[in-house]
């Protein structure tokens, strides 16, 4: 049989998407539950890849199939294309199977030519109607079909309404419209130097190649990439007779949602507009009335449209975003699909019609974007404000939020301005781990260098504090404190405003607005938790983060990492004198000072977590971040711990590495020094001795050995990590459950994991480091060239930020298969960045991994996307 690539609306339906697009499958199912369509037809998405396939040239069989279904179209108008007498007007309306609104191009009024829009005043007895039609029609095929720009011909319009004094395209008389048409047509002629095509048939096969066509244009295609939507699927074409709503005012055409898309609100919300046609309601030509206007001016259309959208809401059981025209008082629905809506509207819909017995609890899951959660976790600009905002630059929306402040170049700076209860931004070329305390106190972070996983992002996001990133238009002077942007400077104290969400950067203060977890999303939440297999875990290091963590419903923390501890307050000294120590006892003396402080920070900890479980990594950076770099630093340094400023240089000099990432590093620090790891070990037993002592408390601390490679490292520091912990325990007599266990992230690790897993009661994937290793891409500096890779489509997303699921998950795979016949009940997490992606999420529930780990403002995006990967994998 061959390939059909024309449908009648008659023929189709809504499962059809793939080869009708969006609009085309919808105007048959329409058509099929008795709804009043205007007759069509549409040519498949394969008739448009075929297109493509033969250099852009419609095949004779789809042009002999497109007659065919024109004949029928005749027949069931009575009317007749290309006929003056009964002409017989269609539209050219692209359709993609995703929808793409507005993207792509549609022209009306097709047929129309100098004989027949004659016919059509005469039969319409509307010269009016008539000639606005056409000089529409000239004006959407010129620029669509020509390419000759909209402008010149609105050019043409306004200097005809500014001649007469017109405010409104309607108040244009028969001779204004005949001169119109004459310069539209001298327009083209002049631009194309040849005459507007008058040939009905020849225009429509040129519009099909246009709408063909504008699957590739600019906006189609930056729209795609943006959102995801794969290049290879092509776009339909529809071919419908035209209905009026310029027929005067008994005639009219609106756009409206069933609900509100932006607060979800179950009321109808919509525009339209008298004697117009369809584009003129988006084009802001003239403003549109709200949709509840039209009950009185045209009651009867009014209450047949309501009872339409109760009928589409319930055979769709979703959100409706319509488009009708009025001819004459008759109704006529040109287009439906599902609306998009905000966050909030998108949750309040499906909580509302999971009630309303609309759909099941699972569908209600299912209508949420995970994606979009952040935007109800953090807070947002006022969108008023926001509209008279001045942009200054544009970054990587690193971190969601917005955060308003005053600009500071250090983190001492921020520090200051916050104790005095300012609100700051940090600003800086890109941050380092010293920069925490500034980050903590800082409102938002701005740097000008880092992709989506550098320092910076990595660690905004864990503190849900909003980041824009990789801002390369910034040239920050951190010396002058001061950085430009072009020709303009912003100096320290100056306002900016950063959105987390666009990675926009604003001149002064914008007001904020604070959202919440609670209603229909804490529903939402609440359905989740019951359908998912995942556990849900937090990155956290500190109390304040913990907290937060099991507000937003983290069940243990799956990432304590230690090192920002060291940073904090005095101890850094105590850190570097540690550090730079040549002797064990020299070593020994600065870790027991550190000592309680580290055991402070786990009682904290465990205190907030309240017996869920927590998995902490001992150290795991290079210790050279940890140093002073700068003469003038190394000076202080040299005199707080009372050394030769000559000898301290040698040893950070000394420390220092061509490549820190692949250096000395994780348990490597503890082959060579024990003593830190065995400090580390005391500090959390201790933690968990004093919790039960005095409160009574039951903790069962998961102790995490980062970038093992070899099963013999981890034998070696097991037995220090078990030894240390069970001295202490034996010397208090008293009886503690605590596990040791490691990460998976060296690709070796993976390929042996069932060595590794004789010594390791849990894995926890280290998908940062395994994605980085695996790829040879460092994470520090692939901003550079990732973009690239990803417009080449060597990656579809950026591995760091999306598991490289054929490659890193292979690794992933095998750990998990090796791991499990090592040792049947082993536990198995991840804490990398993927364990808040979505995509990622969903990979990890498959391979049967136990829990997932990610920030805490991750945590309710994770437990929604573990509750939908349940549902899609039942
Ligand atoms: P978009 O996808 O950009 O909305 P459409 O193909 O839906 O483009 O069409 C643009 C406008 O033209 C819409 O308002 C639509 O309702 C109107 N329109 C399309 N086809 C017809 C038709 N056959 N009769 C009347 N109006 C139409
Ligand atoms: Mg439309
Ligand atoms: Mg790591």
């Amino acid at each position: 049989m061959k390939n059909q690539f024309v449908y009648n609306f008659n023929d189709g339906n809504k499962e059809m998407k793939n080869i009708l697009g969006g609009k085309g499958a919808n105007l048959a199912e329409m058509k099929k539950i008795g709804l009043p369509v205007p007759p069509g037809f549409t040519i498949t998405t394969e008739a448009c890849n075929k297109y493509y396939e033969d250099n852009k040239k419609v095949d004779s069989q789809i042009i002999e199939e497109i007659y065919e279904n024109l004949k029928k179209m005749e027949k069931e108008t009575g009317k007749i294309f290309g006929n003056p007498d009964k002409p017989l007007l269609v539209s050219v309306r692209s359709g993609s199977v995703i929808s793409m609104p507005g993207m792509m191009d549609t022209v009306l009024n097709l047929g129309l030519n100098d004989k027949t829009v004659e016919g059509l005043s005469e039969l319409t007895n509307n010269f009016k109607f008539a000639y606005d039609s056409y000089r529409r029609f000239i004006q959407m095929f010129g620029d669509v079909v020509l390419g000759i720009p909209k402008y010149k011909f609105d050019g043409i319009l306004e200097s005809i309404k500014i001649k007469n004094e017109y405010e409104d395209n309607t108040e244009l008389n028969k001779s204004d419209l005949k001169e119109l048409i004459e310069k539209y047509k001298d327009l083209v002629k002049k631009e194309i130097k040849s005459d507007f095509p008058q040939d009905p048939n020849k225009q429509l096969i040129m519009a099909v190649d246009a709408v063909f066509d504008s699957w590739n244009n600019a906006r189609a295609t930056v729209y795609r990439n943006l959102n995801e939507i794969p290049h290879h699927l092509g776009t339909a074409v529809n071919i419908q007779s035209m209905v009026f709503g310029n027929l005067g005012n008994t005639s009219g055409t609106g756009v409206a949602f069933t609900r509100n898309p932006s607060t979800g609100e179950n009321k109808i919300f919509g525009e339209f507009l008298i004697n117009a046609q369809g584009e003129d309601v988006v084009a802001g030509i003239r403003t549109p009335k709200p949709i509840e206007d039209l009950k009185d001016i045209m009651p009867d259309s009014y209450n047949e449209f309501i009872k339409v959208t109760h009928i589409l809401e319930k055979h769709y059981k979703d959100m409706q975003d319509i488009e009708f025209t009025i001819e004459k008082s008759k109704l006529y629905l040109l287009q439906t699909r599902t609306g998009k809506r905000t966050a909030k509207a998108a949750v309040n819909i499906a909580v509302d019609m999971v009630h309303e017995g609309l759909i099941d609890k699972n569908t209600g899951i299912m209508r949420i974007d995970p994606k979009q959660i952040d935007q109800l976790l953090h807070p947002s600009f006022k969108p008023k404000e926001l509209e008279q905002a001045e942009l200054l630059a544009k970054g990587l929306p690193a971190s969601p939020g917005a955060a308003s402040g005053r600009v500071f170049f250090t983190s001492e700076d921020v520090i200051k301005a916050a104790t005095k209860g300012e609100k700051a931004i940090l600003v800086r070329v890109e941050t380092s781990p010293e920069d925490i305390e500034g980050m903590v106190n800082a409102q938002g972070i701005l740097t000008a260098r880092g992709g989506m996983t550098s320092h910076a992002a990595v660690v905004a996001r864990g503190m849900g504090k909003c980041c824009v990133a990789g801002c390369s238009e910034l040239r920050v002077e951190e010396h002058n404190k001061q950085f430009k942007i072009n020709d303009i400077t912003i100096t320290e104290g100056d306002y900016i405003s950063l959105d987390g969400n666009t990675g926009n950067v604003y001149k002064d203060i914008i007001e904020t607005q604070e959202t919440k977890m609670i209603g229909s999303f804490a529903k939402i939440m609440e359905w989740s938790d019951s359908v998912r297999k995942l556990q849900v875990r937090a990155n956290a290091d500190t109390p304040k983060d913990s907290i937060v963590s099991v507000e937003f419903g983290a069940e243990g923390i799956g990432l304590c990492r230690t090192e920002h501890m060291f940073f904090k307050d005095n101890r850094i000294l105590a850190v570097r004198e540690m550090i730079i120590s040549r002797t064990v006892e020299d070593r020994k003396r600065a870790l027991e000072k550190l000592l309680p402080y580290q055991k402070e920070d786990f009682i904290g900890i465990f205190e907030a977590m309240a017996g869920r479980p927590v998995t902490i990594r001992l150290l795991d950076p290079p210790l050279h971040e940890f140093l002073p770099h700068k003469e003038e630093d190394i000076r202080l340094l040299a005199k707080d711990i009372n050394i030769e400023f000559e000898k301290l240089k040698v040893i950070i000099d000394d420390l220092k590495e061509v490549n820190p990432m692949l250096g000395h590093r994780g348990c490597r620090l503890a082959i060579t020094y024990p003593e830190i790891y065995e400090m580390q070990v005391k500090a959390i037993i201790m933690a968990a001795i004093e919790l039960k002592q005095n409160k009574n408390m039951d903790i069962k601390p998961e102790i995490m050995i980062p970038l093992i490679g070899h099963s013999k490292e981890l034998e070696i520091i097991k037995n220090l990590v078990c030894n240390t912990a069970n001295r202490i325990l034996e010397n208090e007599d008293i009886k503690l459950n605590y596990s040791v266990g490691t990460m998976i992230e060296i690709p070796r690790a993976a390929l042996i994991a069932d060595e590794i897993a004789e010594h390791a009661e849990f894995f926890s994937f280290g998908t940062n480091d395994l994605t980085q290793m695996a790829l040879g891409f460092s994470r520090d500096d692939s901003g550079k060239f990732i973009n690239e890779y990803r417009e080449k489509e060597i990656f579809s997303h950026d591995p760091f930020a999306r598991l490289d699921q054929s490659g890193v998950g292979k690794l992933v795979e095998i750990a998990v298969k090796l791991g499990k016949e090592a040792r049947p009940d082993i536990k198995l997490g991840i804490c990398g960045e993927h364990g808040g992606d979505p995509q990622s999420i969903e990979f990890f529930h498959k391979v049967g991994l136990h829990y997932i780990s990610c920030s805490p403002y991750r945590v309710p995006i994770a437990r929604l996307a573990a509750a939908q990967s349940a549902i899609k994998n039942m």
